[in-house]
């Protein structure tokens, strides 16, 4: 059972002393306290684990505190929606509100391999008014022969040059626990120039040790990538391990399925589940055109596979993109074949403009109907 207190309640306050006094003899119920940060206020949720299915609900309503009771299925406990359209969702991170209404690009590079090339990266982010990038320090490859990042030793030019410029939010994939640290000392190193979204990649979304240590840390909110072999309920059921630890900003982010069926792309585009992410979790949702679809081969409308991947994910509804570039993709480390090139950017961004407006355009065509 959930119990969504008034907003911006006082933890010190009467009322809430009064509701938890309640709570605490309840016969083997326990309790565990949420916050929230809305876009505007405060909220405090208090979640009750036992035998809940024998409470009151009303009484339970009746206390100080408590605006209203939802009873929550098992799953997703946390990040669930539990057909509540009206619970709040998304979290501000850097100056930067992230929730299921907002959309921000992240395009860089799958794999940091030079200060140049990061650099060029960064200067048309700002030319392009783009306060977000993807970079990769530490990657997971299929060869233990390929190029496996440079880790550590590329955080502190990543991390000077993205305050030079204004870049507020860096996707960075981390593989161990280790890197969490490795990457906080950096950024305490270089003076706190920007922040970083940790990922959680495709390979090591069931990797539960992993969810477990980066749930532990709030500092930093989480990317995590869906599994691409297991069920859609198995990935939401991994990010439900990092809001259990205690960080429930969390994003979700589609990439496409591994199966014969997606030839000749990478992946399998699964975009089609946007909507279902946003209707059973609280979570804000990213799609990633580039892993999906793997290449940038044109169709003979003049338009890449990639963008027409990265088009249908907006028009949906996704709430984040994250998407390969590189100035010079015949030179990239990792992923060459699928980055897109700097001039190909200010393109992207309008493409994004004209799906989002249609999105819109297509919200406002059902405003009405029993569920909006
Ligand atoms: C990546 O984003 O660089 C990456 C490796 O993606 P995925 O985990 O989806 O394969
Ligand atoms: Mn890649």
């Amino acid at each position: 059972m959930l119990l969504i207190l008034h907003p911006d309640t006082d933890l010190k306050s009467d009322s809430y002393q009064r509701t938890i006094d309640h709570l605490r003899q309840l016969p083997g119920i326990s309790y565990r306290v949420h916050e929230v940060s809305g876009a505007r206020q405060k909220l405090t949720e208090i979640y009750l684990l036992g035998p809940t299915a024998q409470l009151d609900a009303d009484s339970i309503e009746a206390l100080p505190a408590v605006e209203r009771v939802i009873r929550i299925s098992d799953e997703y406990r946390i990040l669930g929606r539990h057909k509540d359209q009206n619970r709040t969702e998304g979290f501000e991170y850097n100056g930067l509100r992230f929730d299921q209404s907002s959309f921000h690009l992240f395009a860089g590079l799958c794999a940091v391999d030079n200060p140049e090339h990061v650099e060029a990266m960064m200067k048309a982010l700002k030319q392009a008014g783009l306060p977000c990038t993807r970079m990769g320090a530490y990657k997971p490859r299929t060869s233990p022969y390929a190029f496996q990042g440079h880790g550590k030793n590329c955080l502190p030019y990543v991390f000077e040059l993205a305050g030079k410029y204004d870049i507020k939010v860096i996707a960075m994939e981390v593989t161990h626990e280790s890197h969490i640290e490795e990457i906080n000392d950096a950024l305490a190193q270089t003076g706190n120039p920007t922040g970083v979204m940790l990922q959680i990649g495709t390979r090591n979304t069931q990797n539960f040790e992993l969810l477990k240590a980066i749930g532990r840390q709030k500092t930093h909110p989480v990317l995590l990538k869906r599994g691409f072999g297991i069920s859609l309920n198995e990935s939401l059921n991994a990010a439900e391990y990092l809001a259990s630890e205690g960080n429930a900003n969390v994003i979700f982010c589609l990439r496409g399925m591994k199966t014969e069926a997606g030839n000749p792309h990478r992946n399998l585009v699964d975009f089609a589940h946007v909507p279902v992410v946003k209707r059973l979790t609280r979570m804000p949702v990213c799609i990633d055109p580039s892993h999906s679809v793997g290449n940038r081969d044109l169709a003979p409308d003049g338009i890449s596979d990639v963008l027409h991947a990265a088009a249908q994910g907006v028009i949906a509804g996704a709430n984040m993109m994250l998407i390969d570039f590189h100035p010079r993709p015949e030179k990239a480390l990792v992923d060459g074949p699928q980055a897109l090139t700097i001039p190909e950017l200010e393109q992207l961004v309008e493409d994004i403009r004209i799906c989002r407006d249609a999105y819109q355009k297509r919200r406002a065509l059902y405003q009405g109907n029993p569920e909006s």
